[in-house]
This record gives C-alpha cells, structure tokens and sequence, in this order.
C-alpha cells in the first residue's frame, strides 16, 4: 500500500502520518522532516534547502526528486509507503511518476486534507515539535505531558523557523497556486480522497480509517 498525504500548511499531515504508520506499518516519508535533518547535519543539501525553507518557499525540485529517489530505493520502503509533503508541483508529480514507473511501483490512494485558510494561523503559531524525534505538540490543543519537554525524547521542543505568520503567507501562496494543482490531477485518476480536516486528532483519523479500511 502506497499513500499520498497532501494538505495545506498546518492541516495536520504531520499528525495524521505519525498514527497512520504507527497503525499500518508503512515508511513514512517526509520531505519536511528530511530537509530538517539535512539542515542540522549541515549537508549540502540541508544547507542549499536552508533560506527557501525559512522563507516558506518551496526547495527546488532537482534536490526533492534526488531525495525522493534514494529514499525510495532503500529496501524498508519495499513493504508501502506514506508520502508526506510531496509532491507538491505538477513538475514533481510528473518526476514522481517516472521515479515510481522505475522502480515498479504506483500510487493507491491520496488523502486529502481539506481546511479553511483562516483557521491555519492558529495551528501553524502554535505548534512545537522536538528537535530529535519530530513529534508535534500544540501549546493549547496537543500539549506534552511536562510543559515545553518532548514525551518520547525528553527534549526541549521548538517552534520551526518557517511557523511564523509571515512565513505562513508564502507557504499559503504556494499552496494555493502550485500544490492544489495537482489535486486535480489526482482526482481524475479516481484515486483522491477529501479527509475534513477542521476536526478533532480522533475525528480525522477515523475519517481516513474509513478510506485505509477499503483499501485494503
Ligand atoms: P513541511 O514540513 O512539509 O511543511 O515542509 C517544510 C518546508 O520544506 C516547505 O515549506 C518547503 O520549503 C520544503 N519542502 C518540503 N517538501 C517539499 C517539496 N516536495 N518540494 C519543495 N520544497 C519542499
């Protein structure tokens, strides 16, 4: 089972990959998460992804489709995947393709995540995730059990650098023009699924067990 999370900033992709490989045994990948990593290690590619991220601009897609690449050839990506946070561009979708048709694979279903613009602010200012595992915290609706410290890790959580309100405004433009694109296209192979995303962690969950259920 291959699966596409896709959503606007803050519509809870993170949140939902997190139970959704816990439950299904799937890899989760992550280009957001990767190019977080890429960036404390001081990579070359963590260091070319650094400023577009920070700006809430979109990396370029020759350094996301590598990443995409390599990760996909890894033998723990063998039994299914999550894909979260790419595609993102029709460029991407069309690079995904070829990546995928290579290494005899295809995509069987894509969540989406559908939420109101308005409500993003909130949840993107708020939110806090560890520097080590990536769990994500909310200071008012998903709180850790000690105040600023990680459950699983014990770290000091931090906010990302691109969750600000000004950064949120481009990553916002970005969505709306290149990413919703390729929901389109996805809804013509018949394989989309809108999740509403403007309720509870369980709500939704449940919502995209329903699909996961048909699926298999
Ligand atoms: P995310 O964690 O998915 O919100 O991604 C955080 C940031 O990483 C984005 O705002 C982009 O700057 C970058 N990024 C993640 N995935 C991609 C992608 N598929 N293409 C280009 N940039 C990406």
């Amino acid at each position: 089972m291959n699966i596409l999370i896709i959503g606007a900033p803050g519509s809870g992709k993170g949140t939902m990959s997190e139970k959704i490989v816990a439950n299904y045994k799937l890899l989760h990948v992550s280009t957001g998460d990767m190019l977080r990593a890429a960036i404390k290690e001081e990579s070359p590619v963590g260091l070319e992804a650094q400023s577009y991220m920070n700006a809430g601009k979109l990396v370029p897609d020759d350094v996301i489709n590598k990443l995409i690449k390599e990760r996909l050839n890894k033998d723990d990506a063998l039994n299914g995947f999550l894909m979260d946070g790419f595609p993102r561009n029709l460029a991407q979708v069309k690079s995904f393709e070829a990546i995928l048709n290579e290494l005899g694979k295809k995509i069987d279903l894509v969540l989406n995540l559908e939420i109101d613009d308005l409500i993003l602010e909130k949840r993107i200012t708020g939110r806090r995730i560890c520097p080590e595992c990536g769990a994500i915290y909310h200071i008012e609706t998903k709180k850790p059990k000690v105040d600023g410290i990680c459950d699983n890790t014990g770290a000091t959580l931090i906010q990302r650098k691109d969750d600000t309100v000004e950064s949120l405004k481009t990553r916002l433009e970005t969505y709306h023009t290149l990413t919703k694109p390729i929901i389109e296209y996805y809804k013509n192979l018949g394989i989309l699924r809108n999740i509403n995303a403007d309720q509870t962690t369980d709500k939704v969950f449940e919502a995209i067990q329903k699909e996961l259920k048909e699926l298999i």
